[in-house]
């Protein structure tokens, strides 16, 4: 089928190769020309495992394509995927202008009936505005002729594992009430559904409800045991041993109940105050929503808090190591990532950090390059010279067997800071740290 994917981004990227994997034929289209022209030349602009190999055979086949020209990109496909940024507005609702600026290029170009694919989270209604967009863009070209459906498809990919997500997905939600429509995106996606049945078809607003419930019920998982490894601190248990305890329990599950440095990244965050926006514009009050994003604020801090408790409050001249920097391991995504905050609130107060990241550092310089409070170190030992402490920030695969006798050797005192609970506070007491961790 003929597919065009309109943002490439991780999830547009991702799609696009996907789809063009599978036997499509795939045109992504951005408005970042720089972009464009970088993978023209095989350099990927995001760190996916396995996203590297599979662009660069699908583009070498000539399945897929990436351009500027989103008059020709429109023409190109049966179905028109938008897969845009929906950052947080001022007041936390989602921004719609890329997605509604898409909707608006692709109804100055259609020449046929075409579908559009919504798969940017969005606010529900979000389909109905472009609908409304799309229709008044083909009113003033005088082409009321032209159908056209727009379609729910949110994307559950998770950062770090996307390919893999994206070529065995647990489901695959259609918001969709025409058949039509239904059958197009059931033939799109054919290969994903051989073994058992993926598809959930539904009404258009439950699909763009679905997407933030998803979200929203993560982050309340991790708000959650973050709440209660607070309290286990207080009452002297160990949150590790309550996460096995209750992640036994079929009903909780292991998955997303590890307590930590708070959630990060380009979802969580924007997801759940996007719904509480929603809520607010209802006039409903989502006090568990309210709470679950009041909770990962404040986690982000406790890492600091505890530095400072160590330092009786005085860090100014310190030097941190800091190991990982990206809001989770797998992915070079630094935003919103617990890291950051932890950075700016050690450097307000005097201290130096020398960082490793096993893939952030590019973003990283980009963002932090010009500090002078600041090294970037090329390997995660190199971060410890001269170093007062050790802080983990990122639970990167890399970080949770280090050989601490060197680990004790470069640092100037044997502290670690464990945002991410790695290790057993028994065992580091026993080779000779003192081991900050949470909740234990
Ligand atoms: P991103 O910021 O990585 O990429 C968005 C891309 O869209 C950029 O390259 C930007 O230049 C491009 N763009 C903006 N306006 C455009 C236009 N008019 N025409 C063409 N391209 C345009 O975003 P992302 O992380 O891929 O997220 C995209 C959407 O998917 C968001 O709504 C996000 O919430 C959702 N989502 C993201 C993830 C994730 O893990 N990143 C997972 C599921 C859903």
């Amino acid at each position: 089928m003929k597919v065009t994917v309109f943002g490439i981004g991780y999830v547009g990227l991702v799609q696009g190769a996907v789809l063009a994997e599978i036997g499509h034929d795939v045109v992504c289209v951005d408005v970042d020309e720089q972009k464009v022209r970088n993978l023209e030349q095989g350099i990927i602009p995001i760190y996916e495992p396995g996203l590297e190999a599979l662009v660069k055979e699908n583009y070498s086949a000539g399945r897929l394509k990436f351009t500027i020209d989103s008059a020709s990109a429109v023409k190109h496909g049966e179905v028109q995927f938008i897969a845009v940024g929906t950052p947080p507005d001022e007041d936390g609702s989602a921004d719609l202008q890329y997605v509604l600026a898409v909707a608006e290029t692709i109804a100055n170009n259609i020449e046929n009936h075409c579908i559009i694919i919504n798969k940017s989270t969005v606010p529900v209604g979000t389909a109905d505005k472009v609908k409304d967009r799309v229709a008044s863009v083909l009113f003033q070209r005088g082409r009321t002729d032209l159908s056209f459906d727009v379609a729910s498809n949110p994307e559950f990919l998770k950062e770090g594992s996307a390919v893999s997500d994206c070529m065995r997905p647990d489901r695959i939600i259609v918001g969709t009430e025409q058949a039509s429509t239904e059958e197009v995106i059931r033939d799109l996606y054919a290969p994903f559904n051989r073994n058992h049945e993926k598809i959930i078809v539904m009404d258009v607003r439950s699909a763009e409800l679905t997407k933030y419930a998803a979200n929203c019920m993560l982050a309340t998982k991790i708000s959650f045991m973050n709440e209660i490894s607070s309290l286990a601190e207080m009452l002297g248990a160990d949150i590790e041993m309550v996460r096995k305890g209750i992640g036994s329990d079929p009903r909780i599950g292991y998955h997303f109940i590890y307590a930590g440095s708070g959630y990060g990244g380009s979802c969580f965050p924007k997801d759940v105050k996007a719904l509480i926006k929603t809520s607010e514009q209802l006039d409903f009050d989502a006090i568990l929503l309210k709470s679950v994003e009041s909770r990962n604020n404040d986690q982000k801090s406790v890492i600091f808090r505890k530095i400072m408790n160590h330092y009786d409050g005085d860090i100014a001249g310190k030097t941190f190591a800091l190991w990982g920097l990206s809001f989770k391991p797998n992915t070079d995504d630094m935003r919103e990532a617990p890291s950051r905050v932890l950075m700016e609130a050690l450097w307000k107060h005097g201290a130096n950090v020398r960082a490793f990241d096993p893939e952030a550092m590019e973003e990283t310089q980009r963002i932090y390059g010009h500090r002078k409070d600041f090294s970037l170190c090329g390997t995660k030992e190199e971060a410890l010279k001269d170093s007062d402490s050790l802080i983990i920030i990122t639970e990167w695969q890399s970080f949770k067997a280090p050989d601490f006798e060197q680990v004790k050797d470069q640092l100037k005192a044997p502290v670690v800071f464990d945002g991410r609970n790695l290790f057993d506070p028994k065992v580091m007491l026993k080779k000779g740290f003192t081991y900050v961790s949470i909740g234990r």
